[in-house]
């Protein structure tokens, strides 16, 4: 590797010890050494505006999250065997922002460890193996939730039981509105439902992410898709809120995607905006529901709601809520979307800009009429963009969702920043 410039280096480097699994965005990889607010410098200096990252939900390096875990790491940190007066008062800080039916919860470290324990929960709960997710979902990477992942489709064997459904695409379906395509969704869960009770597979349940991410982001009108989550009730399964991506104030209008969705779920999972960047996840419950597992079963997460951990959650929740941050993601949201709207009526390739606080999908077409995706424009986008220092990526089921979700420190100030890089790169693109 020697004479290779640093970063072909350490891509070498990379794959010789870290082996063939991991992704990295562009064609040319970004190396980040500094953060702050929705902004990042890699390492020759160069500012980034960061518009993927529901990580450092917060901002990059919140100093009252630095401060909080600092604080602790210097005190203890220990396993999960011990009393600690912190994880029970933020258990019932969080828990407070939850319909009161979501009264327990229990703490572990990843979104897919919160995953894999709600579909455990729920399948003894309901005594069924069969769930219900959207074609593109992701869950996570465990064996059990990876088989729930209908997006890993090829890569990973899914779960035989399980039943996939697309999303309510809310440009495409129904009659263009998000009652329409709630009531498009609404039926696809029943003919669900009734597949599997004719198989007799046993109903679990539907694992869903109310903002459909992955599967394009349909956030629609609040209460789009509480029909279709009454109907898994009234046929006995349960509802796993996978808050992974809208939660923690989000989408502006709402604390919850659920809350938004206006539905009460039965188990609520969480995890990346969570601590900041420290790892920390949680899966919430009914109590009638989670006894059914733990009056049964012991579980144990060495890490899972350590003291460090608990601190970083607990300042994550102080500051959005000292900062108004889920005020600011509505309020700049609203004017992100409008000035990318407004970019329209000079590049038709921007089909549907849609969404709800920080959380925007910018459709990708060739042609705006027969609202074609076009993912090769939406991927050489990504590069163009990357080149004019602005972070982002794709999703969707052809990868042609422009997906804006940056910190919920992302301020009006940073908006025209991103309107002239989008600009200057669909320009660039000739679209
Ligand atoms: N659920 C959703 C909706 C996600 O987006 C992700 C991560 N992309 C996960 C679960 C898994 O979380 P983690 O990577 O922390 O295990």
């Amino acid at each position: 590797a020697e004479g290779l410039d640093p970063r072909t280096r350490s891509l070498t480097e990379r794959r010789r010890v870290l082996g063939a699994s991991y992704r990295l965005f562009y064609r040319h990889p970004v190396e980040l050494v500094r953060g702050r607010g929705a902004h990042a410098w890699d390492a020759e200096g160069n500012e980034y505006l960061d518009l993927y990252n529901n990580v450092p939900s917060v901002g990059h390096a919140h100093p009252a999250v630095v401060a909080a875990v600092q604080e602790q790491m210097s005190e203890l940190n220990t396993h999960t065997r011990y009393l600690h007066p912190k994880i029970l008062d933020y258990a019932d800080d969080l828990l407070s922002t939850m319909p009161s039916a979501v009264d327990q919860i229990m703490f572990v470290c990843t979104g897919s460890e919160a995953n894999d324990l709600a579909l455990r929960v729920g399948r003894e709960f309901t005594g069924g193996k069969a769930w219900i997710a959207t074609a593109e979902a992701y869950h996570g990477n465990t064996a059990l939730v990876s088989a729930h992942s209908p997006s890993l489709t090829g890569a990973e064997e899914m779960d035989p039981a399980l039943r996939v459904i697309e999303a309510p695409d809310t440009y495409r379906l129904g009659d263009g509105t998000a009652a329409g395509a709630g009531a498009w969704w609404t039926a696809r869960v029943a003919e669900a439902i009734a597949d599997i009770e004719a198989s007799g597979d046993g109903f679990a349940g539907l694992i869903i992410d109310s903002s459909f991410s992955s599967d394009g982001i349909f956030l629609g009108e609040p209460g789009m898709i509480a029909a279709a989550v009454d109907l898994v009730h009234a046929h006995g399964g349960v509802v796993i809120a996978d808050e992974v991506q809208p939660g923690f104030g989000r989408t502006g209008t709402h604390f919850w995607g659920f809350e938004r969705a206006d539905y009460v779920p039965d188990l609520v999972t969480t995890g990346k905006p969570m601590g900041n960047g420290f790892p920390v996840a949680s899966m919430a419950a009914r109590r009638e529901v989670l006894e059914a597992f733990s009056l049964k079963r012991p579980y144990f997460n060495t890490f899972g709601g350590n003291p460090v951990a608990i601190s970083a959650a607990q300042a994550v929740l102080d500051v959005i809520r000292d900062e108004g941050l889920q005020r600011q993601a509505l309020e700049v949201g609203h004017e992100l979307r409008a000035a990318v709207r407004e970019l329209q009526g000079v590049h038709p390739a921007l089909g549907d800009v849609r969404g709800s606080g920080q959380y925007t999908g910018v459709e990708i077409v060739s042609d705006r009429e027969a609202k074609t995706p076009s993912s090769a424009v939406a991927l050489d986008l990504l590069e163009e963009l990357r080149d004019r220092r602005v972070l982002t990526s794709v999703c969707g089921p052809n990868n042609s969702v422009l997906k804006l979700r940056p910190p919920l420190a992302f301020r009006s100030t940073d908006v025209p920043r991103l309107v002239e890089a989008l600009d200057a790169s669909l320009t660039a693109l000739g679209v």
